[in-house]
C-alpha cells in the first residue's frame, strides 16, 4: 500500500548515504588506471576489477584486458589481481609464468588473509562463512586449504564437522549481510561451544554502513532501488537488507532497468548504489526517477565516510621517478624555448 504524501509534498526520492565506491574499489581503479598510463595497454587484470559491468567496460575501453585464467596471459606480461584477492597457488603460477604483477586486493581482504594463515598455524580448523564460487572466498580458502571448510549457510552450519571440536574459529567474506552472519554463527556456536571469532569484524565497514543506511531508510519508502550488478555480492546483499526491513527492494544494472509500472503506487523511493557502482549511475538513475514524477530530492547521510586506502609501493614509487621523469623532460622543453628566445634575439638584425 501507498504512503499516503502530507498536503502540498510531492513523491519524493531518498537518495542513501553513503552508497556506492568504498576505498578498495577506488583503490583497485586507480592501480589499472595508473597502470595503463605508465606502462600503456595492454596490462592483463585477473577477473573483474570490481564487479561492475560499467566499470569493467570503460577500462577494456582504455586497454584493460580482463581474463579469467592466467593461461591467457602471455608470458611476462603486467597483470593486475583484482580487490578480491587471490590464493597463494595463483600467486605461485604467476611467478612461473613470469608476469609482473601488480596486487589490488584490497587491504581488508588482505587482513582476513593473514588471520587465515595465523589460525592455520596454530593448529585450528577455519569456517569461512561466505558465497560458494565467489573469488574472495577462493582467495582466502587458499591460503589454508587443508584447514578450512566453507560454511554458506545455516544448514551447513548444522552439518560441518572438525576434527577438534575445542580448536575452531570462523571467519567471513567481507561482504555479507551482519543478519545472515548473525544467524550462521549462532548455529555454529551451539555445536562449538569453544568457536572463537576474529580478533576485529571481517565484515568491512563500507559493507556495514551501506547497509545500516538502507535498513534506516526502509521504514520511510515504499521501495528501494539498489543500483549494482548481478555478480556484486555486496549489492545483493542491500536488496536483502531492505526485503528484511519489510519494502520492496529491486537491483537494478542502470536508469535503463527502471519499469515505470513498479512505481505506479509508490510515493517514496530510497536509492542507494553497491561498493562497486559509479556514481554516474546513480545520478542517471536519480535522472530517471525525476522524469517519473520523482521531483522532491533528499540527500540522506547516514554515517560520513572519509576511508582511503594507499596504493601499492611499487605502483607509487615508479609513478614518482614517472613525475620526475616528465618534471625533468619539462624543464628541458623550457631551457630549450629560453634559448631559443635569447639565440633569436641575438641574431636578429
Ligand atoms: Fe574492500 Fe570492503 Fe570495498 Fe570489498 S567492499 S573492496 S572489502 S572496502
Amino acid at each position: 500500500m501507498a504512503l499516503q504524501l502530507s498536503p502540498g509534498e510531492q513523491k519524493t526520492l531518498y537518495r542513501i548515504r553513503p552508497r556506492g565506491f568504498c576505498a578498495g574499489v577506488v583503490r583497485a581503479i586507480e592501480i589499472v588506471k595508473l597502470a595503463l598510463d605508465i606502462y600503456g595497454p595492454p596490462i592483463y587484470v585477473l577477473h573483474e576489477i570490481v564487479h561492475n559491468q560499467y566499470v569493467v567496460e570503460g577500462l577494456r575501453q582504455r586497454g584493460a584486458v580482463f581474463v579469467e585464467t592466467l593461461e591467457e596471459v602471455p608470458s611476462g606480461a603486467r597483470l593486475i589481481f583484482s580487490a578480491h584477492g587471490v590464493s597463494p597457488k595463483v600467486r605461485q603460477q604467476a611467478a612461473a609464468r613470469q608476469l609482473k604483477v601488480i596486487d589490488a586486493t584490497c587491504p581488508l581482504v588482505t587482513k582476513v588473509h593473514l588471520e587465515a594463515m595465523k589460525f592455520a598455524r596454530q593448529g585450528y580448523s577455519i569456517l569461512l562463512i561466505g558465497d560458494r564460487d565467489h573469488a574472495e572466498v577462493e582467495g582466502t580458502a587458499g591460503e589454508a586449504p587443508e584447514a578450512t571448510q566453507l560454511v554458506s549457510n545455516v544448514t551447513e552450519a548444522e552439518q560441518v564437522a572438525v576434527p577438534e571440536p575445542s580448536r575452531v574459529v570462523f571467519l567471513t567474506q567481507t561482504t555479507l549481510s551482519q543478519y545472515d552472519t548473525r544467524e550462521i554463527v549462532a548455529r555454529l556456536r551451539t555445536r562449538f561451544p569453544a568457536l572463537r571469532e576474529p580478533p576485529a569484524e571481517d565484515i568491512c565497514y563500507a559493507t556495514q554502513n551501506r547497509q545500516k543506511a538502507v535498513e534506516s531508510v526502509a521504514q520511510r519508502v515504499e521501495l528501494v532501488l539498489v543500483v549494482g550488478s548481478k555478480s556484486s555480492a555486496n549489492s545483493n546483499r542491500l536488496v536483502e537488507v531492505a526485503q528484511r526491513a519489510g519494502v520492496r527492494a529491486l537491483l537494478i544494472e542502470d536508469a535503463a532497468a527502471i519499469d515505470p509500472h513498479w512505481l505506479a503506487d509508490v510515493n517514496r523511493v530510497g536509492l542507494t548504489a553497491g561498493a562497486s557502482a559509479p556514481e554516474v549511475l546513480v545520478e542517471q538513475v536519480s535522472a530517471r526517477l525525476q522524469q517519473l514524477g520523482f521531483t522532491q530530492v533528499e540527500e540522506v547521510e547516514l554515517i560520513p565516510e572519509d576511508v582511503r586506502f594507499a596504493l601499492p609501493a611499487e605502483l607509487t614509487r615508479v609513478t614518482r621517478r614517472f613525475s620526475v621523469h616528465v618534471f625533468l623532460a619539462l624543464a628541458a622543453l623550457g631551457l630549450l624555448a629560453v634559448a631559443w628566445f635569447v639565440w633569436l634575439s641575438l641574431t636578429r638584425p
